[in-house]
């Protein structure tokens, strides 16, 4: 079997937020001689023409160069202020600059040719990301015909969405050119599939591939998921070691965890967590919102305008509600390790996963698999969040709507224990069954069987 050389914007090198991707992939790298590629942390003034190896770790790792001009118009401009948003229904927060585009492009070219130039004819290649949609396109120009495969994380555009963007008709034509494009979720395949056919000019082929031309390509939902089973370990060691006092008896706690970005529809669960306490004078000092938000991406404007309205929204609900005794939020700017996080996810009586669109979103599985199997918490969860399609059994609520969520953060707070366990076990159920393995499993059989079909 040849290698497996997954690329990635990033090299993942801590354990988060890619913990569970490099755990998946670790033993297919190691089995195979694969590679992981990524960019390098610090940026230089000249970019080399050749990768470098980076010591330790169980598999090869290599990086490549970014100028300080690639990372503001390649990484920070195109893909984080254009795709980005894009990708998540926010066209109205694009900039689009001609050369953030050019950038992307020549980024992802340069790649091609660094990449081509270390490429054995059985190696297959695992593209992840909307930083390099163009790869595939790039090396089948320099006559790459290696099997490729490419992994959305985010969700898919609507078409709509896509004739926002710079270009969005080449988006098809790069996404024809791999082998295989694997998707969060079946909304995401619905939108690929009218995409690429009404913009790209593609045409349905059989099952679920699409024909440009000369090109075929397989367009496929993959959920990813987590290793379900070693973050229920960690969360009941990690619960034991919390300092006292963080839950009191005659408390509960609601908890959010997510990075601060504009997608996660973090003012609205503070707006409806404040028509709750207006509603509910009874659960006034009985109930308290730990919201956990490191910052991301500092600098970008629409970043930067997110945090000074949640600041000001904490501060306002906290101004009229709090007493001497009690604040309503707990407002945590920073990011908090993987494993203390574990253990504060146990300590919660209820999640609130409320993102306005979200590829995925591990937080919610995250915060099922680390639950007390014997009282467990419960999950309030956006119709939005790729995890919605999988993780049925939570109560699902519409991110815009206040009163709703409102209304079902009271009956998360007063559900009995039978519905909750009953609730619980057909979700761990679910994450233990789809976990970060089967995924990875399934995105490279059907990278294989996808090849071979188009020999
Ligand atoms: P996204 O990829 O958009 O950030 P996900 O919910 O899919 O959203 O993944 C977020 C990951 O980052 C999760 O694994 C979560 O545990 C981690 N994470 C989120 N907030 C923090 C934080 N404050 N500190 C450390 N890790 C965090």
């Amino acid at each position: 079997m040849g290698r497996l050389i997954c690329i990635s914007n990033r090299i993942p090198l801590g354990p988060n937020p890619t913990g569970g991707l490099v755990v998946a992939l670790a033993d297919v790298l190691e089995r195979t001689g694969g590679i992981w590629i990524g960019s390098a942390a610090e940026t230089v003034e000249n970019p080399s023409d050749t990768f470098t190896e980076i010591e330790g770790g169980k598999f090869r790792r290599l990086s490549f160069d970014l100028s300080p001009e690639d990372k503001d118009n390649y990484y920070a401009g195109y893909a984080n202020s254009v795709l980005w948003p894009l990708f998540h229904d926010r066209t109205d927060l694009m900039e689009i600059r001609g050369e953030y585009y050019d950038a992307y492009r020549s980024v992802n070219r340069r790649l091609a040719k660094m990449l081509h130039g270390i490429l054995r004819p059985d190696d297959r290649l695992w593209v992840h990301d909307f930083h390099l949609m163009p790869l595939a396109h790039e090396l089948r120009l320099l006559g790459a015909k290696n099997a490729i495969g490419f992994f959305l994380h985010t969700p898919f555009p609507t078409h709509l969405a896509m004739q926002a963007m710079p270009y969005g008709a080449e988006m098809c034509k790069w996404l024809m050119r791999y082998d295989l494009v694997g998707l969060q979720v079946e909304r995401d395949v619905v939108h690929a599939r009218v995409g690429l056919t009404l913009l790209g000019g593609a045409e349905e082929g059989e099952g679920d591939t699409l024909r440009l031309g000369k090109e075929s390509t397989r367009v496929v939902a993959f959920p990813i998921g987590i290793d379900a089973a070693d973050f229920a370990k960690l969360a009941a060691e990690q619960f034991e070691m919390l300092p006292q006092g963080i839950v009191k008896p005659t408390r509960q706690m609601m908890i959010g965890v997510d990075r601060l970005d504009y997608s996660k529809g973090l003012p609205q669960r503070f707006r409806a967590f404040g028509t709750f306490l207006e509603r509910h004078e009874d659960w006034h000092r009985h109930v308290s919102l730990l919201q956990i938000s490191p910052p991301t991406r500092e600098g970008v404007k629409a970043y930067d305008d997110i945090r000074d309205e949640l600041e000001h929204l904490a501060g306002r609900i906290n101004g009229r509600f709090a007493d001497i005794t009690w604040a309503p939020i707990r407002y945590i700017h920073r990011p908090i390790p993987r494993e203390t996080l574990a253990g504060l996810y146990r300590a919660a009586h209820v999640a609130l996963v409320t993102p306005l669109m979200d590829g995925m979103n591990l937080v919610a599985k995250e915060f099922i698999a680390a639950q007390n199997p014997d009282d467990p918490g419960v999950l309030i969860l956006s119709r939005f969040a790729g995890a919605a399609e999988q993780m049925t059994e939570a109560l699902m609520v519409n991110p815009h709507d206040d009163e709703q969520i409102a209304a079902t953060m009271l009956t998360a707070l007063t559900m009995p224990r039978s519905e909750r366990s009953r609730r619980y076990e057909a979700l761990m159920e679910g994450l233990l069954r789809e976990d970060v393995h089967w995924w990875s499993e399934r995105f490279l059989a059907a990278l294989d069987e996808a090849a071979l079909a188009s020999v």
